[in-house]
């Protein structure tokens, strides 16, 4: 089976498969492990080796060079092959919302179609729903077929998983199930593909300016 081609990198997967991040962080990561089986086995092989490492750790001198070592040979893994991932671990794409898988589809509480959307320019609007965490925040971003993102400035970083559809900026061609991340202070220019809306979960951490829009989205 092919899954996304763009994922969450090594260090998040591994906080992840430690425990942390919780909060929205955790949604999109889930969100994404529900379209992409590639993750689903490295975060398996992750929290094999942290449960692993749990075991034998020595107390604790008030240094961090055995979760520098567990890092360090984690890096040296390729990204396949991993163990399969067991049946009681395997997530569902439920049939009847094809669209978003769980564990979004729940917290979203309801059909994206139905929600109030603020727009930030032609084509392109941000939902109203949200949730913050952590300091981050997620919310939706909706493109129509063919639209650009308009000009905004990061304070922070940004992460996007795409639900639907797909967009390409300078970092790549994004399409259903992949993983889009932004350091703080970077820019891109992002352009839906013209065969259809895009539609992605769009995490901030800190506050985004779009330049010259007539609204001003969820910070
Ligand atoms: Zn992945």
């Amino acid at each position: 089976m092919n899954g996304p081609s763009h994922h969450p990198d090594d260090d998040l997967l591994l906080a992840y498969a430690a425990g942390g991040p919780g909060g929205v962080k955790a949604l999109l990561v889930a969100t994404h492990l529900a379209f992409c089986p590639d993750c689903r086995r490295r975060v398996a092989a992750f929290e094999a080796e942290c449960g692993a490492w749990l075991e034998t750790l020595p107390p604790s001198d008030g240094t961090d060079d055995g979760l520098t070592a567990l890092l360090a040979r984690l890096d040296d893994q390729p990204r396949s092959p991993a163990p399969p991932v067991p049946a009681s671990r395997r997530r569902t794409v439920p049939l009847h919302n094809p669209t978003i898988p769980e564990p979004l589809r729940s917290r979203l509480g309801g059909p994206v179609e139905g929600f109030a959307w603020t727009p930030v320019s032609e084509g392109v609007d941000l939902s109203v729903w949200s949730q913050a965490d952590g300091g981050s925040s997620v919310c939706l971003l909706r493109m129509a077929a063919g639209h650009p993102v308009p000009p905004h400035h990061h304070t922070a970083g940004e992460m996007l998983l795409v639900l639907k559809g797909g967009f390409r900026d300078e970092y790549g061609h994004f399409v259903r199930g992949d993983v889009a991340s932004y350091v703080g202070d970077s820019d891109h220019h992002a352009v839906a593909d013209t065969d259809g809306e895009c539609l992605c979960l769009f995490l901030l951490d800190g506050p985004i300016e779009f330049l010259d829009a007539p609204a001003t989205p969820p910070a």
